[in-house]
């Protein structure tokens, strides 16, 4: 049984396919047929994601919208247009593709097989005692990633904490990556799901999210990155990041499948809203499912009331690795090991709340009347 992987299983909300059906319908009339668009995206979706960005009391100009196919390839490419030197910090553990994507890039020295990290990386641990969420760097830094509801660990940042890191930033001139995600599965209103909702971020972070968790677009990939105009880096004046990712988006990407933005369009629609809502519920019931079960039998667990990921401290110090060959052969049911997500992931195990409710029931029932602690 796999609570291993993050991925969608539920079908698309009813008006979500409608609105893809929309997108193949108009490609099949002459008067409505479209081919390339904009790169940077279609404008009405820009126009609808401004909308979405107002229900948080966020204002931003279409021109900071960028539409892409998803929130890992933007969280992967935004380094590209950083320079090489440039110092990097990452949450630890983190969503793998921050750290990995500046080391292939060249940003890192070896991989230091003792401490488990690349030399040269900036790690900033995130542990019981921090409730999961870190420190502002001691030194001076130049991109920081931050995820938030986070991947692993599930745990969502306040607005003092995300303050903390815009002071830092602006008086730096580090620019942060914040990777939202898992946005929608905050539903306590005091907690932002937007950086944005923090004053002065649009000086100093950078945006990305994803129609992937929200509206169940794993496989037909709709995200976005927000750069504002008046972001303001070390050596640059204001609007020069902006422009550079629209460069890079021109020159590197072709912009958004129309029938995917077609899609994005219904799900941001007041029904629309609503119906994705249902979808989030739904994998939010999973995580509650699992974090009770866990803490039935015992076990130490972090996350899944904000974000849909369970992230348990492993028995009896076990090591990530340990844990996770115990859980396949006594109970038969997949996860994955923190370790794999950093350093100080290790002695944990994530479960993941994506899957049919009675999987979810069956590999909880099995953990319950199987795994021997
Ligand atoms: N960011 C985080 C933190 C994730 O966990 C994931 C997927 O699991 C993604 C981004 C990928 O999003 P997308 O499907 O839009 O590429």
């Amino acid at each position: 049984m796999k609570l291993g992987i993050g991925n969608t299983t539920e079908p698309l909300p009813q008006i979500v396919i409608e609105g893809l059906h929309e997108g193949v319908r108009k490609l099949g009339f002459v008067e409505t047929y479209t081919g390339y668009g904009d790169e940077q995206g279609d404008k009405r979706l820009r126009e609808a994601l401004v909308e979405y960005y107002k229900g948080m009391f966020v204002n931003l100009d279409p021109s900071e919208v960028f539409v892409s196919d998803g929130a890992k390839p933007d969280s992967a490419n935004i380094q590209s247009i950083f320079g090489l030197e440039n110092i990097i910090a990452v949450q630890d553990p983190a969503y793998p593709v921050y750290l990995d994507t500046n080391v292939i890039a060249g940003r890192s020295g070896k991989f230091d097989e003792e401490k488990k990290t690349y030399r040269g990386i900036v790690y900033m641990p995130c542990a019981e005692n921090n409730d999961f969420f870190p420190d502002v760097p001691s030194k001076k830094v130049d991109l920081i990633y931050l995820c938030s509801p986070n991947n692993p660990t599930g745990a969502v940042a306040t607005k003092h904490q995300l303050r903390k890191f815009v002071d830092y930033a602006r008086e730096k001139k580090a620019v942060i990556i914040f990777d939202a995600a898992y946005s929608a599965f905050i539903w306590d209103p005091g907690l932002p799901r937007s950086i944005y909702e923090v004053e002065n971020a649009k000086e100093c972070a950078i945006e990305i999210n994803s129609f992937s968790k929200y509206a169940g677009f794993t496989g037909v990939r709709l995200g976005w990155t927000v750069v504002p105009k008046n972001l303001v880096v070390e050596g640059a004046e204001p609007g020069k990041v902006n422009s550079l990712w629209n460069r890079r988006q021109c020159t590197f990407f072709n912009g958004a499948s129309n029938i995917a933005q077609e899609g994005g369009l219904f799900a941001l629609t007041e029904q629309g809203q609503k119906e994705c809502q249902r979808l989030v519920d739904y994998y939010m019931k999973n995580a509650r499912i699992i974090r009770d079960g866990v803490e039935s039998i015992g076990l130490k667990a972090f996350g899944g009331i904000n974000a849909p990921y369970i992230w348990m401290k492993t028995p009896n110090s076990m090591r990530s690795w340990e844990f996770f060959d115990k859980l396949l052969n006594e109970a038969h049911v997949v996860g994955t090991p923190g370790s794999g997500f950093g350093p100080s992931g290790e002695g944990y195990f994530r479960l993941s709340a994506f899957g049919h409710r009675e999987d979810i029931e069956k590999a909880l029932d099995s953990m319950k009347r199987n795994l021997k602690l």
